[in-house]
């Protein structure tokens, strides 16, 4: 499908007619007004990514990497698709599952948010917890053993190694992100979890135009309320990271972001989650330093993920 297009929607009677994962990318461009006082001349855009019918960037990435292992032939209706996730690639893995007639299975921190765990089971996929205090690398540890022990009822994408993750975003956000803007962006900033966001639009970005410069935002230290980041240092490395396309990497505090995220809900409508916070936060410390240009990010997912973790009642108006 051409980057840009919706054949399959057909908007004279609003009927789409292959399926709920044709609907997987294309997500709008919103611009971001709250800067603007302060940085006039910086322009500000967001993918906005809850638009996904899974409710998140991840949509894109599972089913990217599920039509690759069907096209290879890795996948087929006997096995079942296993991966640890923090909650959004769960939850896309058991949409597109859902959608193709896949089974299911995640390993996940006990500690994910409420909302996470009840949207998967919604679904139909079955979840393992892993330890809390190991974060999402225990559960790398955990559906390694899992599938160790038995390899051949499974097919594990491994969201962290597979280059179709990588792949989803240089061939889809990155492309929709130029046209968009009509080639005109100079600055994206995106979010660290499996990199693959940031690495596909990175590198493509940087294939049409050198120039475009790329900032990547981690979480500030490894204990901290950025749900969906990884902090590197102390993380295990995704094998899909590639520094070589990030200009600079800054790590992110965690209440900042958390207060961003609370006021770009109040001011302009928009109720996103943690990592979109984390993602502001490093749109205004570039904008201090170029406040001019045409800045694009990426709104992972939406903050109605993350109402029971008190992220919008915590703190006094
Ligand atoms: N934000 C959220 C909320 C996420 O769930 C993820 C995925 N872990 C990311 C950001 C980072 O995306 P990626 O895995 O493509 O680096």
């Amino acid at each position: 499908m051409a980057p840009g297009s919706y054949p399959l929607l057909n908007m004279a009677q609003g009927i789409v007619t292959a399926g709920i994962t044709r609907l997987i990318g294309n997500t709008p461009l919103l611009r971001i007004r709250m800067f603007e006082r302060d940085f006039p001349k910086l322009e500000v855009y967001a993918k906005a990514e809850w638009f996904n019918p899974g409710g998140s960037v991840k949509d894109r990435a599972a089913l990217s990497m599920i039509e690759d292992g069907e096209r290879s032939g890795a996948l087929t209706h006997q096995k079942t698709i296993i991966d640890s996730t923090s909650g959004n690639t769960g939850i896309a893995y058991s949409l597109v599952g859902a959608a193709k007639g896949y089974r299911v299975k995640l390993v996940m921190p006990g500690n994910v948010s409420a909302e996470r765990k009840a949207l998967v089971v919604a679904y139909g996929a079955e979840i393992v917890y892993s330890d809390p205090l190991e974060g999402s690398d225990g559960a790398i540890l955990k559906v390694r053993e899992l599938v160790a022990a038995d390899p051949d009822a499974y097919f594990y994408p491994d969201q962290y190694s597979n280059p179709a993750n990588v792949r989803a975003h240089y061939d889809g956000t990155a492309i929709e992100i130029l046209e968009q803007t009509s080639g005109r962006v100079t600055h994206f900033v995106a979010g660290l979890g499996t990199t693959g966001t940031f690495v596909g639009t990175a590198r493509r970005l940087k294939d049409q135009d050198a120039a475009i410069h790329t900032i990547a935002v981690q979480p500030e230290d490894s204990f901290h309320g950025l749900e969906g980041l990884k902090h590197l240092p102390t993380a295990i490395v995704p094998k899909i990271w590639d520094p070589s396309v990030a200009d600079e990497v800054w790590g992110c505090p965690t209440e900042p972001a958390y207060d961003l995220a609370r006021e770009v809900a109040r001011t302009e409508g928009l109720l996103v989650g943690h990592s979109s916070g984390a993602a502001l936060w490093a749109v205004r410390r570039l904008a201090e330093t170029v406040r001019e240009g045409v800045v694009v990010t990426v709104f992972p997912d939406s903050g109605d993920r993350y109402i029971s973790t008190g992220l919008y009642g915590s703190k006094a108006r």
